[in-house]
């Protein structure tokens, strides 16, 4: 690729800062900028709602060194927000009207919190998490103590549940559905962590949806819709995220839950790229658009961008791939699941040492292990063989999956 040619990320977390080394350590000599509104230089989000919120560090997760950017002549510009995309003179706008021009232009604006708009909203106390400074401001709450209620009992909630109940603080959660996680992981997994939630005393309260935050200036308590008043000291929101697609949007780009991209994370403006949390991506192996909210989707996603900008033509396959930990109950889940007939066990679900296989018509979907370490591969592989696999043979713990695994690769699909 020509030095003469400018690449601008527009994102400065970890899809971003990904592409950004990827297009360096690809060969990419030209100027390179990576946009980022926050204050702080890339990090990544994980430990925000585990150890760091916890305090076990005070070092901020950082993608790369002080001195990476500069190192590597990455125009790192924080605490910048680009206003717009002009797409026919082929610039960014930033806030303050300076132009910057692209020749080619990856977008990783990630996705944001989900606000509330009930009674009370806006008191002191009712808060949510992104960023380091988010997690700053609970931990702060956490390490004085008190009442905390999280709504909602997806990722965020149950993490930041997990990590207050350690911390000592007591803590409720309200969650619409009947069991946690549910949405993801269905009836099975739920029941899971609803157990392993009440067994380190949290308050869980299912089917409960949320009235209103009562207090004066600060939330002092969380009202439901069936009349009950939950005492709280703070509180935080965690009731999922949405794409950040107003630049795209404004730009005229293909929209569809995300932005919406070919296998090789080009949009509908050529040229113009989008990967991470903001793109819905059309995926070889489910010959589907897929937009996957998860740090592994970040991390690889970015960088395949980055190659695709470079005229590689790789396509982007890798199966979704999350993780959680939650007190001392660590998970992995490949795959992607949104009906199945049936989820086989393997291994001991109250000791909470097992892998889940979500079946679909006779094949394994989806796999999730619990403190069950180094089989993620096993379980992507029997995904890939796209083999049926008798339910027995997943949960007969006398075969290593290894050896399931490469035995299903083989078989006919
Ligand atoms: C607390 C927390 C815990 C998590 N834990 C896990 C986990 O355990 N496992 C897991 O798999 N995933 C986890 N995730 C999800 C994971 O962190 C995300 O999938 C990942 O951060 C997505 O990265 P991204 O680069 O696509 O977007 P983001 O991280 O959202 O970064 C996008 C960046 O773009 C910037 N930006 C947006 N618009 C503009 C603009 N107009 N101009 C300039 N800059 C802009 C934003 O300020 C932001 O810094 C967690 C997320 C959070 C918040």
């Amino acid at each position: 690729m020509p030095s003469d040619q400018t690449f601008v990320i527009v994102g400065a977390g970890l899809a971003g800062a990904k592409a950004a080394e990827t297009l360096r350590s690809e060969g990419f000599d030209g100027r390179l900028i990576l946009i980022g509104a926050e204050s702080e230089r890339p990090y990544e989000r994980p430990p925000l709602s585990k150890d760091y919120l916890r305090r076990e560090t005070t070092d901020k997760p950082y993608v790369h060194d002080n001195g990476y950017y500069a190192e590597n002549d990455i125009d790192l510009r924080t605490s910048t927000e680009v206003e717009s995309i002009d797409t026919d003179a082929s610039e960014v706008v930033l806030a303050g009207g300076e132009r910057v021009g692209f020749d080619r232009l990856l977008l990783t604006t990630g996705a944001e919190p989900r606000r509330l708009s009930v009674p009370g909203s806006d008191l002191d106390g009712v808060l949510y998490l992104r960023t380091v400074e988010n997690s700053d401001a609970i931990a702060e709450r956490i390490e004085a103590g008190g009442r905390l209620v999280t709504i909602g009992a997806g990722w965020i909630g149950a993490e930041i549940a997990a990590s207050a109940r350690m911390k000592g603080c007591d803590v409720t959660v309200l969650e619409m559905a009947s069991l946690p996680l549910e949405r993801v992981l269905g009836p099975e997994l739920g029941a899971v962590y609803r157990d392993i939630h009440t067994d380190h005393g949290v308050n869980l309260l299912t089917d409960t949806a949320l009235e209103s935050f009562e207090g004066s200036g600060s939330v002092e308590s969380v009202r439901t819709a069936d009349g009950r008043s939950i005492d709280a000291d703070f509180v935080v929101v965690g009731v999922g995220v949405a794409p950040r697609t107003q630049l795209a949007e404004a730009a005229g780009l293909k929209l569809d839950n995300g932005v919406v991209t070919n296998e090789l994370l080009e949009t509908s403006a050529p040229g113009i790229y989008a990967a991470g949390d903001l793109a819905n991506a059309r995926h070889p192996f489910y010959e589907k658009n897929i937009r996957v909210e998860h740090w592994a989707n970040a991390l690889n996603q970015g960088p395949a961008a980055a190659r695709n900008m470079l005229d590689r033509n790789d396509p982007y396959d890798n199966l979704p791939y999350f993780f959680s930990d939650q007190y001392d109950v660590g998970m992995e889940y490949a795959g992607y699941a949104t009906e199945w007939d049936e989820v086989v066990f393997r291994g001991d679900v109250d000791a909470r040492e097992f892998v889940a296989f979500w079946l679909a018509g006779g094949r394994v979907i989806a796999g999730m292990n619990v403190n069950v370490w180094d089989v993620i591969d096993d379980i992507q592989a029997i995904i890939r063989s796209k083999a049926t696999v008798e339910p027995d043979s997943l949960k007969d713990t006398d075969t290593p999956l290894d050896e399931l695994a490469e035995s299903v690769a083989g078989a006919e699909s």
